[in-house]
């Protein structure tokens, strides 16, 4: 009755993020109650696993009583500080300095956020200062990677590569561009690593090329693993390549970790496995575990000594009253313990059973890709695995495997184009992941059992 009723009031008022309105006003929405570790119980009373940590920032997994004390230790002692005038809280400087220990190379200096889109943000804002601190304020143009998600900020969206983000939004400008995705199973030059990277180091000079060379383009961003454009994984050192590239060239690199940081792919910043050190890594999600917001945006020591030169005594006009929150610095500091105390050991080791698990799933008739890397996977459906033809739109593949994974008791993100997404918190057990590939493969028989899918076969 009570869920009902809030059912009613959620579609005459609230307005969800990147939901189609109409839609969810027919279908309403699903209440979630309670979690626990992996587990999510929903307003039936459904429990459920979650295989996508919420929105794959539940890394340390739900009601870890340490973060909770956290956040009501520090609400009691000071709900509040503000970063400007020169104040801060003792939470927030914690937080940054053992994030930058933490981080790679000379990535010592930390801005807080509220989360990925200000962070992808933030970095526009100082890429911007630094090249007018350098006296090259002409590097004006910003590369992004087809498929690419940098968050829905009005800048960011130009740098995200997703339709859906840009048709009637008036993005990109016309100082954002792309090049093609890496994406290993629908390249067309391929499936060979060393020239998929090859496609991409000249994509990346050519564009360069024409935008009228090095001395026009001020950065470059890349997710390590795209996430929101399907769990696409680059080829090993294609990071490292493009890194290498933009050295060359005295282009700003960016990564956006904002999915991969925080033991999603293994260590805290997927740059770690790749060896390399941005000019700037952008996270949030895994920072706080979706206890509360936050984002950090991690600057080079180099960037930092150029913006500080620049601006001299003069403020360097860039802010939010929320940056650096101590309540979410400390629940930042809470799941940092977690992490460093187990939790990336034990998303290890489950990550590599989430990706033996589902790769066991391959044979399976509409099983076309399996991909991924620690606890970040995907699936992606196909209904001819020699010419790799996508799921008929008719199949509806984003409700209705969504809806079917519900109902065998598993949250996963289920792609539009049909691909399965999977980032579980790192907290599972082994059982919890055993799930989640018997409740996958449930959802795949019962997938191939659609009508509309069977026409397509
Ligand atoms: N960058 C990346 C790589 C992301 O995946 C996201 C969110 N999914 C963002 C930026 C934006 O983060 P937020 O939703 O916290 O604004």
């Amino acid at each position: 009755m009570l869920a009902n009723s809030l059912v009613e009031l959620d579609r005459n008022h609230l307005i969800h993020p990147v939901a189609s309105w109409r839609g969810h006003e027919q279908a309403g929405m699903r209440l979630l109650t309670h979690g626990q570790g992996a587990w999510v119980r929903d307003g039936e009373g459904r429990e459920l696993i979650d295989g996508f940590a919420g929105l794959w920032c539940v890394n340390a997994g739900y009601g870890q009583p340490s973060v909770v004390e956290a956040a009501t230790r520090q609400m009691t002692e000071l709900c509040y500080a503000t970063g400007y005038f020169g104040l801060g809280s003792e939470p927030a400087v914690r937080l940054a300095a053992r994030l930058a220990e933490a981080a790679p190379g000379d990535l010592d200096h930390v801005y807080f956020t509220l989360g990925g889109s200000d962070a992808v943000d933030s970095t526009i804002r100082f890429v911007r200062y630094y090249w007018h601190a350098r006296g090259l304020p002409q590097k004006q143009h910003f590369i992004s990677v087809e498929q690419g998600y940098h968050g829905s900020s009005t800048a960011g969206a130009g740098l995200t590569a997703l339709s859906a983000f840009h048709e009637g939004f008036g993005v990109p400008y016309d100082w954002q561009h792309r090049i093609p995705t890496h994406d290993l199973y629908r390249n067309p030059v391929g499936d060979d690593p060393q020239a998929v990277i090859e496609a991409s180091r000249s994509a990346l000079m050519a564009k360069v090329e024409d935008l009228g060379g090095a001395e026009h383009v001020a950065a470059f961003y890349v997710e390590p693993i795209q996430g929101s454009g399907g769990i696409l994984v680059p080829p090993a050192g294609w990071m490292a390549a493009m890194r290498e590239l933009c050295a060359e060239l005295d282009i700003l690199f960016i990564a956006d970790e904002v999915i991969t940081a925080f033991g999603r792919t293994g260590p805290l910043f997927a740059c770690a496995d790749e060896g390399i050190v941005p000019d700037f890594i952008t996270t949030a999600k895994g920072l706080t575990s979706g206890y509360v917001p936050m984002g950090a945006v991690f600057m080079s020591d180099h960037v930092y000594q150029v913006i500080a030169d620049g601006a001299g005594q003069a403020a360097v006009g860039h802010g939010q009253t929320y940056s650096a929150h101590p309540v979410s610095a400390a629940v930042g500091l809470a799941v940092l313990d977690l992490y460093q105390g187990g939790l990336l050991e034990n998303g290890r080791i489950m990550g590599e059973r989430l990706q033996a698990g589902l790769a066991s799933l391959s044979d399976h008739p509409l099983v076309g890709d399996v991909r991924g890397r620690g606890m970040l996977a995907a699936i992606e459906l196909v209904t001819d695995k020699k010419t790799k033809a996508r799921i008929p739109a008719a199949a509806q593949p984003a409700t209705r495997i969504f809806d079917r994974a519900w109902d065998q008791g598993l949250v996963l993100r289920a792609f539009g184009w049909g691909v399965l997404g999977y980032a579980p918190p790192l907290c599972c057990t082994t059982d919890d992941i055993d799930q989640i590939v018997a409740r996958t493969k449930k959802v795949l028989d019962l997938t191939l059992d659609d009508p509309d899918i069977r026409a397509a076969l």
